[in-house]
């Protein structure tokens, strides 16, 4: 039986270990932190309906619907509280599911707890720093601790900061800041929920002045937000960890200061112990090297989408289904990893392409500003009477997990 050793323990990690096992492929996952979890960044995440008919290929898109909530909905309003346009977010799937919002924690945690209740073998705390191609075949890993582990291969789903990238290929591009950085919350306030007459499953997003701000209620009553703030310069190591709550909050309530909708009433209204502090956002410009014969990157290894795209998940989990069956139906490894790329390489191209489009949108500064606040409202309008069909190509995509000749056997 074939050997993979996965570098990573995030979405991509756990999900990639689970279908090579329907595979016939034995994985052990080695994630850097003993809490992969609690070191992520942001507050929740969007999985499209993409990435959920992907999950379902391998019964985990369940995990989805149990930790989070469906936010099929899009509702878009202005600076001053006036209302643009609702616009579906992708369509649905046959049974129903629509695209559902998770807290990024509880969705890291349920995917590594269900790949280890199958059995999948997890080493914590094993950080990559290494890797080698065996003569002959497979390869050597080398971790921060000194152990090697022996493979077939070695799958790189170990993130934007990748180090299998590196090690692929030295000159590959790093981390590309996107000119944004994000805040985040929770908040339990029954009365302000009754007063904004919150409706679950509605994803409420402003386009405030100086913030993009973007809230919405789960069916437990707690609200949850992000606001997107443009801003330049990359926040430092020490901007990053060395500011407390007290100061974003007040940096972000003077920037929402002159907007007319409930966003700086939800940010007052957070508790400190659930207030995400900022963030820097990055996407990954196109990467020219995914492989070589026996190591390969996925997920945002290979191509981060901007998180305004909500596309990142569902292209780590459309990319792991794929490479599953690439490894299963395609006897040599390097030839496997050839036809993986070949199959993912444009569509996420094409996402991460539509991402940087969208967050630009945001980015912008002074008149640019003022001048997407002043035709967003119209191109919108425009797009939700079309509904998603524009966006079709994005959450229509599926992935098979046939081979595409299983009819012809
Ligand atoms: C603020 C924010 C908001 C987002 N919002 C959305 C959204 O709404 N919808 C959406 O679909 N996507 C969103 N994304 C993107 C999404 O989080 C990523 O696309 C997704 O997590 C990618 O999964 P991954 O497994 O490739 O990488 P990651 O989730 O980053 O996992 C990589 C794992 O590898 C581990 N690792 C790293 N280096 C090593 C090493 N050397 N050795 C061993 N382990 C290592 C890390 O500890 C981590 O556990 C957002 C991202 C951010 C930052």
């Amino acid at each position: 039986m074939k050997k993979a050793l996965i570098i990573g323990g995030g979405i991509a990690g756990p999900v990639t270990a689970m279908a090579l096992q329907r595979a016939g492929i034995e994985a052990v996952v080695c994630e850097a932190y003993e809490d992969a979890a609690a070191e992520q960044l942001g507050a929740y995440l969007t999985v499209a309906v993409n990435g959920l008919a992907a999950l379902s290929l391998i019964d985990a898109h369940e995990l989805v619907q149990a930790t989070g909530h469906p936010t099929g909905t899009l509702s878009f309003a202005t600076a001053r509280g006036k209302h643009i346009a609702d616009m579906p977010i992708g369509g649905m799937l046959p049974d129903g599911t629509v695209t559902h919002s998770v807290k990024r924690r509880d969705l890291y945690r349920a995917l590594n707890a269900e790949a280890e209740r199958r059995g999948i073998r997890y080493e914590f705390g094993r950080r990559l720093v290494d890797a080698v191609e065996i003569p002959g075949g497979g390869v050597r890993a080398t971790f921060a601790d000194g152990g090697t582990l022996d493979a077939d291969l070695l799958i790189g789903a170990d993130g934007i900061r990748s180090r299998t990238r590196e090690i692929i290929d030295p000159t590959a591009p790093q981390a590309n800041y996107l000119g944004i950085y994000g805040l985040g919350g929770f908040v339990n306030d029954p009365e302000q929920h009754a007063e904004l007459a919150l409706e679950p499953g509605i994803y409420n997003m402003i386009f405030g002045r100086e913030v993009f701000f973007g809230y919405l209620v789960a069916p437990t009553g707690e609200i949850w937000w992000f606001a997107n703030v443009p801003h330049t310069r990359e926040l430092s190591k020490s901007e990053l960890s060395g500011t407390d709550i007290a100061h974003w909050r007040a940096e972000l309530t003077r920037l929402l200061a002159a907007d007319r909708t409930p966003a700086a009433r939800i940010v007052a209204a957070t508790p400190d112990e659930t207030f995400v502090p900022a963030f820097n956002q990055y996407d990954m410009p196109s990467v020219a090297k995914w492989h070589n014969d026996s190591m390969v990157i996925i997920g945002d290894a290979a191509h981060a989408v901007a998180s305004s795209s909500g596309q990142g998940v569902s292209m780590a989990v459309e990319d792991a289904i794929v490479l599953a069956t690439c490894l299963r139906d395609i006897p040599e490894t390097a030839a496997a990893l050839t036809e993986f790329e070949h199959r993912r390489r444009e569509r996420v191209e094409r996402v991460v392409a539509h991402g940087a489009e969208t967050s630009g949108d945001k980015a912008t500064n002074g008149i640019s500003r003022w001048l997407v606040r002043m035709l967003t409202p119209f191109f919108l309008r425009r797009a939700a009477k079309g509904g998603v069909g524009h966006l079709n190509w994005m959450f229509d995509h599926r992935v098979d997990w046939e081979p595409a000749d299983a009819s012809a056997r």
